[in-house]
């Protein structure tokens, strides 16, 4: 069961390593995991009473710059972007 989780989980990193950056949709160098808290879940699109992990393509410039934690977060509140869900 893990070893299909795992296949899963490269599988849509890849797809979302090809997406350009999240925040300012030039190439992007890494994929991060978001995790909302549960009690603001629904925030970021995901179901009442599931957990989430939400992934996003983003650059190195971006990765460093300040506040990029927070405006990554409303990016993906505000829906911009088509970030990949996988079920836990
Ligand atoms: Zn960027």
């Amino acid at each position: 069961m893990h070893d299909h989780l795992d296949h899963q989980l490269r599988t849509l990193v890849a797809i979302v390593a090809l997406e350009p950056c999240c925040l300012c949709n030039g190439g992007s160098d890494h994929v991060g995991v978001f995790i909302p808290k549960r009690e603001r879940a629904t925030d970021y699109g995901v179901p009442e009473g599931k957990q989430r992990m939400l992934f996003y393509p983003i650059c190195n410039e971006c990765l460093q710059s300040e506040g990029a934690q927070e405006r990554i977060e409303e990016t993906i509140r505000n829906g911009i972007g088509d970030y990949r869900i996988v079920k836990r």
